[in-house]
């Protein structure tokens, strides 16, 4: 018998798209592939590889994705308010692609929600294990945030970009063509690009494993560059937006436990007079699933 799918996440980034059906009876189905866009002008041809893409959801959904009850589209893309990206800095062959539109194909009876950013499914689905109905789940590069239990700003109509909040003037260029967002400053390629810089040497991604518990300056710097930067976008989106608690999630906060004290550590002397820094909730741990799930 043929098993009836009840959601559906779809997670492309850059290189790889990674497909996780949960089911009504309570299995789990995931695929991955890889992405590719075409070179060249010619926007039907983009348009042919996106809907190849989404017609690879049929073997997790097994074969029935029109009994979907929902399905979350998380690319790291920016999109205009049709759903066609108007920005893809990693896959310029990607622009003007209408991610809007083509979903209607494979699941017509259903609303599709692109969103721009790959953490808004998976700050929903912190918030859910949680149990907080407001958090803020930032990552190490980015993050979503939830009001109500359902993404803020609403479903089409694009998200926040955490990941691209300026931290800072000046600064080094991120890749949506800016300079000094949070991404900039924090992702785990300029967390290794500083320690690189300040440990005077080239240190692997995970070359911070073993000095950072020593409290080895060059590390605890490079460490601190990324933690201070987050603590001052949280604070900021504090400021705006009011969640009820902070969920600090990604793999990398997960490999190494001096993350999340370190940001904490740093909201006291950021948050306002008179006021409490935002509660540090449940720890998150589904992004290592997603996490794993992208790596197929
Ligand atoms: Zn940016």
């Amino acid at each position: 018998m043929t098993a009836v799918p009840h959601h559906l996440g779809i997670d492309v980034g850059g290189t790889k798209a990674a497909l996780r059906a949960a089911l009504a009876d309570g299995t789990v189905r995931e695929a991955g592939f890889r992405v590719t866009v075409g070179p060249g002008p010619a926007r039907h041809r983009r348009q042919r590889t996106w809907i190849r893409w989404l017609g690879k959801v049929r073997e997790p959904c097994g074969g029935a994705p029109t009994a979907l009850a929902g399905v979350s589209v998380a690319m790291p893309a920016t999109l205009g308010a049709a759903g066609v990206v108007t920005a893809w800095p990693d896959r310029p062959g990607g622009t003007g692609t209408d991610l809007g539109s083509a979903p209607r194909g494979i699941f017509p009876t259903i609303r599709v929600a692109p969103a721009p950013t790959t953490a808004t499914s998976p700050a929903l689905a912190e918030a859910h294990t949680a149990g907080r109905p407001d958090p803020l789940y930032p990552g190490s590069g980015g993050g979503g945030l939830v009001v109500g239990r359902v993404p803020c700003p609403g479903l089409g109509r694009r998200t926040l970009e955490i990941g691209h909040v300026i931290v800072e003037m000046g600064g080094l260029r991120c890749v949506c063509g800016r300079r000094a967002c949070l991404q900039g400053l924090a992702s785990g390629r300029a967390t290794h690009r500083r320690a690189c810089l300040l440990g005077g040497a080239v240190v692997s991604y995970y070359g911070l494993e073993r000095p950072l518990p020593n409290r080895v300056p060059w590390a605890a710097d490079a460490q601190e560059g990324r933690t201070g930067a987050l603590a001052a976008a949280v604070t900021g989106v504090e400021g705006l937006l009011r969640p009820d608690g902070l969920l600090i999630g990604g793999g990398y906060a997960a490999g190494f436990p001096e993350f999340v004290p370190s940001v904490l550590g740093f909201l006291p002397e950021l948050v306002r007079q008179g006021q409490a820094p935002l509660p540090m909730g449940a720890s998150a741990h589904c992004r290592k699933r997603w996490g794993r799930a992208g790596r197929r």
